[in-house]
């Protein structure tokens, strides 16, 4: 059997909290999460290692293919009984699993930040919206209406919406708690079972929540988690006949993968892929709020996060003094303890991820740009046993032009790349350049300005003078090469739902069979 190593995260007390955090809720080690249990699998040893300090923490043995063959038996059964259970009764459930989830916040954030190495009042934020969206999608499990439709002659005709069945949820390491909630809890509302994929690096808080929402009421079968690599347990979910719609969220390259698997058995999909979001600041800006806007945009989550605005494209008139701010306010940045309420900013959460960003940044600075910021990690990092982490300094590169790979390439870390601009057009055209199209933002007090920017940059999420707020009860997706289709929202469940027309006469004798050879 061979073996992988994966880095997650711990704290400066190291793998020691994290082994006793996870022992806590899986004695019997990590698995897959079937019928109410959690099971042990018998493939590949997985590795996890501490994102914060680089020391091992546990293993795990992948749930392989006959492992994902079982969470799907079980998924098929809990389809069935889910889709038969009264609407009511599936409402009341999901509202217990959203008591349930928001009763368990403080431990949720706990398991999360401790696997992770994201900073604890981030995670808090993270469980509270999972609940959040339990509560909201609840609200709709017994409103999924039809229509009746008039039609010429004599008939009654409407529409049921009926469920997929098994909804196959494939995840990401960067928010594994929220995603997991994200892109279960409206296939769950609209009658389906859901599998969760969670990524091999982190499935920690997607076990625990599958298993509090098994104790809030939801049968076996019906929200079952399939643990381990996305070679193996992902590629045999992906292409499996029994599941009815795949969501996944993830890079570009893998969720193309993933679409091509699906289809070629039939299956539809729906993708959340990554971004180069710009964050435009023209000269009439409040430009404390805008750069403190900046700062969150894009190094919150230590910049691992979809949505980051990565490119700040600033008016020429105060850019110099605007990268100057967005420059001071992120050296002011606290890197630290995951675990510590204080700590702004946690390490990069995968070796390979860890790789990537420090060696875009090199390419950056290859390419022409200046650092605006300070290169050297603080003293917070390097004076304790975080030193051995995955830390990146939150970094300022200004001077990225259009040829620069940063003006592109998803960095998914804590970088943003800087440039000055001359008029709107070329904000919205640098704005418009990449495959992208997640999100952006403009912050102008020029009403009209604001709305024609809003209008111009492709993108499924754009904000007026804020930055990465979103909600369950707002659609969310990207264009292009971000994917497509649409994750929360009332019009998700149609995602999760597909329509069926039912026709009766009214009067069968005057009611003549159409000669249709459709
Ligand atoms: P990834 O594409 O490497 O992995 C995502 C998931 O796919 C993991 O669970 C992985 O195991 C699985 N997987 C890998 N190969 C597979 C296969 N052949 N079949 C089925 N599943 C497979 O992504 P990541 O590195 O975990 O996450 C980072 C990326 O996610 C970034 O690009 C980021 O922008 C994107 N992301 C997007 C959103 C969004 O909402 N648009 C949100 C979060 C993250």
């Amino acid at each position: 059997m061979s073996s992988t190593t994966f880095p997650t995260g711990s704290t400066t007390s190291g793998a020691a909290t994290a082994r006793a955090v996870l022992a806590a809720h899986f004695p019997q080690g990590l698995g897959s999460f079937v019928d109410g249990r959690v099971v042990a699998g018998r493939g590949e040893t997985v590795t996890l290692s501490s994102a914060a300090t680089s020391e091992q923490v546990t293993d795990y043995a992948d749930a392989g293919r006959e492992g994902a063959d079982a969470v799907l038996a079980s998924s098929v059964r809990g389809a069935e009984v889910w889709a038969a259970t009264d609407p009511f009764e599936r409402a009341a459930i999901l509202r217990e699993v959203a008591r349930t989830v928001a009763a368990h916040t403080e431990e949720l954030a706990a398991l999360e930040s401790a696997t992770t190495g994201k900073p604890i009042r981030d995670t808090r934020g993270e469980a509270a919206k999972v609940a959040e969206m339990f509560g909201y999608y609840a609200g709709w499990a017994d409103k999924l209406l039809g229509h009746t439709i008039p039609v010429p002659g004599n008939w009654h005709t409407y529409t049921e919406r009926v469920p997929w069945g098994v909804v196959l949820a494939v995840t990401p390491w960067n928010a594994p708690l929220f995603t997991g909630g994200w892109n279960s809890a409206a296939p769950l509302a609209a009658g389906n079972a859901v599998v969760v994929k969670p990524s091999e690096f982190t499935p920690a808080a997607t076990l625990r929540l599958a298993q509090l929402a098994h104790g809030a009421g939801l049968p076996d079968g019906v929200f079952n988690v399939a643990t381990g690599l996305g070679s193996t347990v992902g590629a045999a979910l992906t292409g499996d006949p029994r599941v009815g719609k795949v969501s996944f969220i993830g890079s570009v390259g893998t969720g193309r993968r993933v679409a091509v698997a699906a289809a070629a058995a039939g299956i539809p999909t729906v993708l959340e892929l990554g971004g180069k979001s710009a964050n435009i600041v023209f000269a009439d800006a409040d430009l404390d709020r805008a750069a403190d806007g900046a700062v969150s945009a894009v190094f919150s989550g230590a910049g691992q996060s979809c949505v980051a605005g990565s490119r700040l494209l600033v008016e020429r008139a105060v850019h110099d003094e605007f990268v100057a701010r967005v420059a001071e306010r992120a050296a002011r940045l606290r890197l630290g303890d995951p675990l510590d309420p204080a700590t702004e900013i946690g390490p990069i959460i995968t070796e390979p991820q860890f790789t990537t960003v420090t060696s875009l940044i090199e390419a950056g600075l290859e390419s022409g740009a200046r650092r605006a910021t300070a290169a050297a990690l603080p003293e917070s990092v390097t004076g304790s046993a975080l030193a051995a982490g995955r830390w990146v300094v939150p970094t300022v590169l200004d001077g990225v032009g259009t040829a620069n790979p940063l003006e592109t390439t998803e960095v998914f870390g804590p970088v943003v790349g800087a440039d000055a601009f001359d008029t709107e057009a070329e904000a919205v055209a640098r704005a418009n350049g990449t495959g992208f199209g997640l999100a952006g933002a403009v912050w102008t007090q020029d009403v009209a300005r604001a709305h024609h920017v809003a209008r111009a940059v492709r993108a499924g999420t754009f904000w007026i003078n804020s930055y990465k707020t979103i909600h369950v009860a707002v659609p969310f997706g990207g264009f292009g090469d971000s994917g497509h289709g649409r994750s929360s929202g009332p019009g998700v469940l149609d995602e999760y739902t597909q329509t069926k027309a039912v026709w009766t006469p009214t009067r069968a004798a005057g009611s003549p069979f159409p000669s249709l050879s459709y």
